[in-house]
């Protein structure tokens, strides 16, 4: 296992820059924001970790790309941060994300509880889900992993029509995979920057998806049918674990963090890193390094304090449903608590950072 290690100096520079405007930009923050921010370039710290690289298919051996420090950030003429009339993040979730619809509705309620205190000061709203044939899009059994598939740039035609005027974003999300051209096998998710618009996919982020019980297998698509869209009825969903939620709350908000013109993080341990496979992204923190927490804190104006405080609100509160209540139907009780076990530990450093903003 390799660490990319960088000076004091150049995390330091990264992060404050050089530029006098922007240095005295940073020294008004508040005392104990600051203190935190520090973190990164203190010669012992234990708040933020080097990257580790641990194979030649990690993300940064295996795409060279510009670093992109504060400074970078700050003046790139093609950013594109909230406005006091578009401070609203939409969230459209397209097709079935639990196998009912009570644990489809409550799944995307958690991440707009998430979404609202990572990008703590906004408002994400919820777009009434839809059926995969309200997008038209085209899909595809695909011949390797045999599980259907939707275009990702067809829904993300059907999503920047939708976009709604106080809109700073609209991100789809499905549990359906995707697949960007014929000739490639599937992608993740795919986002116009300039646009403001993304769609992300969790199909692969279940347990199962690369083990042989996968029960999303379908046989081919019957000639002709390829129009017809009762194949995504009941269409199989993984099963909503905590892991899957942890997954699914790092892949929105790293997204999304593109969308406010962030790019992948090179200095620290970071959910900015890029990452190439499940297991890289799996490694990858929740939490944004202070370089990009300088970044995101400019286009938004939190303050880290309160933004920290909303995080462990969201991880300790379980229900995470204020008024909803728990008693559906005829068959009695549905107790369906947030699934938070694998953010516990995330908890514990977050109850850290705050300790030191608030020294
Ligand atoms: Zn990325
Ligand atoms: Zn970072």
């Amino acid at each position: 296992m390799e660490t990319v290690r960088h000076s004091e100096h150049t995390l330091k520079t990264a992060l404050i820059s050089e530029n006098p405007r922007l240095v005295s930009q940073y020294e008004k923050l508040d005392a104990g924001e600051r203190r935190l921010l520090n973190e990164a370039f203190k010669p012992d710290h234990d708040l933020f970790g080097p990257i580790t690289l641990h194979s030649q298919s990690d993300w940064i051996i295996s795409h060279p790309e510009a670093p992109q420090d504060f400074e970078q950030f700050f003046s790139d003429p093609y950013r594109k941060a909230p406005s006091p009339d578009k401070r609203s993040i939409y969230i459209q979730c397209i097709g079935s994300l639990g196998n009912t619809r009570i644990i489809s509705e409550e799944y995307i309620k958690w991440l707009k509880g998430y979404c609202e205190a990572f990008f703590y000061g906004l408002t994400v709203k919820l777009l009434e889900p839809v059926p995969v044939s309200a997008t038209r899009c085209s899909f595809r059994v695909n011949d390797n992993t045999q599980n259907l598939q939707i275009h990702a740039g067809h829904i993300l035609k059907f999503l920047k029509k939708k976009k709604p005027e106080d809109a700073f974003c609209i991100v789809g999300i499905t549990m359906i995979d995707l697949y960007p051209r014929d000739s490639w096998n599937f992608v993740f998710g795919q986002a116009s920057l300039t646009d403001g618009v993304g769609i992300f996919s969790f199909a692969r982020y279940g347990s199962d998806f690369y083990s042989s019980r996968y029960e999303g297998r379908v046989s081919k698509l019957q000639k002709g049918s390829s129009s017809d869209y009762a194949v995504f009825d009941n269409y199989y969903t993984p099963q909503v674990t905590s892991v899957l939620l942890l997954r699914s709350c790092k892949t929105l908000t790293h997204e999304i963090g593109h969308i406010f013109g962030l790019r992948h993080c090179q200095w620290l341990a970071c959910l900015m890193q890029g990452s190439n496979h499940l297991e890289e992204a799996d490694r990858r923190p929740l939490n944004l390094c202070p370089i990009c927490l300088r970044k995101l804190q400019c286009a938004i104006g939190f303050n880290i304090r309160e933004r920290y405080k909303a995080l462990v609100r969201w991880i300790e509160d379980e229900s995470d449903s204020p008024g909803v209540s728990t008693k559906r139907g005829r068959e009695g009780t549905v107790d369906l608590p947030k699934p938070v076990d694998a953010f516990k530990e995330w908890k514990e450093w977050i109850i850290k950072c705050l300790a030191v903003v608030q020294k």
